[in-house]
């Protein structure tokens, strides 16, 4: 079966459970992403509603998705109707939550509920774990040839980091493709820029901000979510593992790690990514208050490439750095 999801969740269940895990933002943004929210705004769902949810609608309903995991807690609160109207379509739609507050009880009934569900023994999700702790591992590692060896882009850090949300489907394959590259990597020569940039937020809808901040000698060495859907902390326990996970939990808990990284990847600047219509708006109001280095906020609304608006925000913010 193929198992849909919305955001990361404990993914170590479902291939305990010998199903396939799919991220559906992935689906969403390396398909026809611009006809994806077409498609939705077709069907009724609103224009001001973030572009990410209306993807991730019209990925379900056009592709071979068996039932949808909605992280209804600690997310986005549009997962909720988005559950609903998928529901309706007839789709199976299983909720999972992290608590607000952290708390290590409620986390782990959301674990064995997960299991009970799935029919797995926590023994064989571990089992799982230690399977892909391997995989993760080397991500840890390519990320080093990213902020200390300057040898991957922030386009090539950000793609393989993003994709271990479900490692494609297949671990196995996305390690076989990941020790490739850490070859070709390993050899190149380091890349030259002048800036060491961290780009903080969900990951773009922006096609080619990468490549422009690199053509105007910026390099990003730290992204930020990317790198917590990696789940780089290599925790032995499941539990300990989401609750180190930044992403569902306060801002706080993400300042703590963001400002941590900047001192070790020695940045120059962040810029702080944001999808409009979505609630996480308002964390760049602490995200500004409590990051002591320059820092820019931008924002994207519909899939494509970066706008005038937002290139010109950008050359402007590189030349600031530049004086
Ligand atoms: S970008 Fe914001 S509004 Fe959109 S799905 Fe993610 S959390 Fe929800």
């Amino acid at each position: 079966m193929i198992i849909g999801f919305t955001s990361s969740f404990p993914i170590e269940v479902i291939y305990a459970a010998e199903q396939t895990p799919v991220d559906l933002n992935n689906i969403f943004i390396n398909g026809n992403a611009k006809k994806y929210v077409e498609d939705a705004e077709f069907e009724g769902y609103p224009r001001n509603i973030c572009s990410w949810i209306k993807g991730m609608y019209s990925v379900v309903l056009s592709s071979l998705v068996d039932a949808v995991i909605g992280v209804v807690e600690g997310d986005c609160s549009n997962t909720h109707s988005l559950m609903a109207t998928l529901k309706d379509k007839d789709i199976e739609v299983i909720p999972f939550s992290f608590s607000y507050n952290k708390n290590r009880t409620e986390l782990e009934r959301e674990i064995t509920k997960l299991e009970k569900y799935f029919k797995v023994e926590h023994s064989q999700v571990l089992e799982v774990k230690r399977r892909i702790d391997q995989i993760r591992e080397k991500l840890v590692y390519l990320d080093k040839l990213t902020y200390k060896e300057n040898k991957v882009t922030g386009l090539e850090n950000h793609l393989w980091l993003v994709n271990s949300s479900d490692f494609n489907g297949n671990p196995n394959d996305f390690e076989n493709r990941l020790d490739e590259f850490i070859i070709e990597a390993e050899n190149r020569e380091p890349l030259k820029f002048n800036f060491r940039l961290g780009y903080l937020g969900v990951p773009p809808i922006i096609t080619d901000l990468y490549d422009f901040l690199l053509k105007n000698g910026a390099n990003v060495v730290f992204n930020e979510i990317q790198r917590q859907f990696a789940m780089p902390y290599l925790e032995k326990n499941l539990t300990d593992q989401y609750l180190r996970y930044t992403y569902p939990y306060s801002v706080f808990d993400r300042l703590e790690d963001i400002n941590e990284e900047i001192k070790k990847r020695k940045l120059d600047a962040v810029i702080s990514y944001s999808q409009s219509f979505c609630h996480r708006q308002i964390d760049n109001m602490l995200l500004k208050k409590y990051i002591k280095i320059p820092f820019l906020a931008i924002e994207g609304d519909q899939p494509g490439e970066l706008d005038a608006r937002t290139q010109l925000r950008i050359e402007s913010f590189l030349d600031m750095l530049r004086y």
